[in-house]
């Protein structure tokens, strides 16, 4: 059973549709740990003005991807503020294997280290259905689901009559590749965290309820 005050600090990883965000809220009102995304961090280190937020935007202004040691370095800031002394759920970092093993190393300079790498596991047939189900209405933006919020009418907007439309980003060819891409990414971090033994995969095709009470289950074990 978790002791409140000990530190929680977690990793957590799913595809595109998986529904990690919505398990990241309900995770960090629960627990009280920062839901800390790498876009929000690289936001914040900018903002603030740090030396390591002023190298960041250069390469970003410059349309290039950040050095691991500025990352890793910002991730090294943000995990030491003040909001992370119960923990911290980390989303979209690490990304490679290259960053997994720096923040083992920062981890243990700062005496910690991670607790569990949450996978909200979601078979890839059913992220396509997710993901291609969306339907917008040019007229009035409204946005619909054809299997989770389905207008009244079939490819009707509710609001106006206009005929829905599919975006090309949601086409099923589109998120298809999307998918592969991420898979690519993911899956040789998943055997990096199975072999340190801290993966722990959570069945992400159910209700969204079930879901956090499958993780509250894992965590408060
Ligand atoms: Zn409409």
């Amino acid at each position: 059973m978790r002791v409140r005050g000990n530190l929680l600090n977690l990793i957590l990883m799913g595809l595109p549709g998986a529904g990690k965000g919505t398990q990241a809220e309900k995770i960090n009102e629960k627990y009280n740990i920062p839901h800390i995304s790498t876009g929000d961090m690289f936001r914040l280190a900018i903002k603030e003005g740090t030396d390591l937020g002023k190298k960041a935007k250069e390469y970003m202004d410059q349309g290039e991807l950040v050095p691991d040691e500025v990352t890793i370095g910002i991730v090294k800031e943000r995990l030491s503020k003040a909001d992370c002394k119960e923990g911290f759920l980390l989303d979209g970092f690490p990304r490679t294997i290259a960053q997994a093993e720096a923040l083992q190393d920062l981890l243990s300079d700062l005496n910690q280290s991670i607790d569990y790498v949450l996978h909200v596991d979601v078979p890839k047939e059913k992220l396509v259905e997710r993901l291609t189900g969306r339907r917008i209405c040019p007229t009035c933006g409204a946005t619909y689901h054809v299997l989770y919020n389905p207008p009244k009418v079939e490819g009707i907007c509710d609001n106006d009559g206009s005929k829905l439309i599919q975006r090309e980003d949601d086409q099923a060819e589109t998120v298809k590749n999307r998918l592969a891409v991420n898979i690519k990414q993911t899956q040789p971090l998943l055997d990096f965290y199975e072999d340190k033994g801290y993966l722990v995969s959570v069945n992400g095709d159910q209700d969204i309820d079930q879901v956090f009470e499958d993780i509250q289950n894992k965590i408060d074990k």
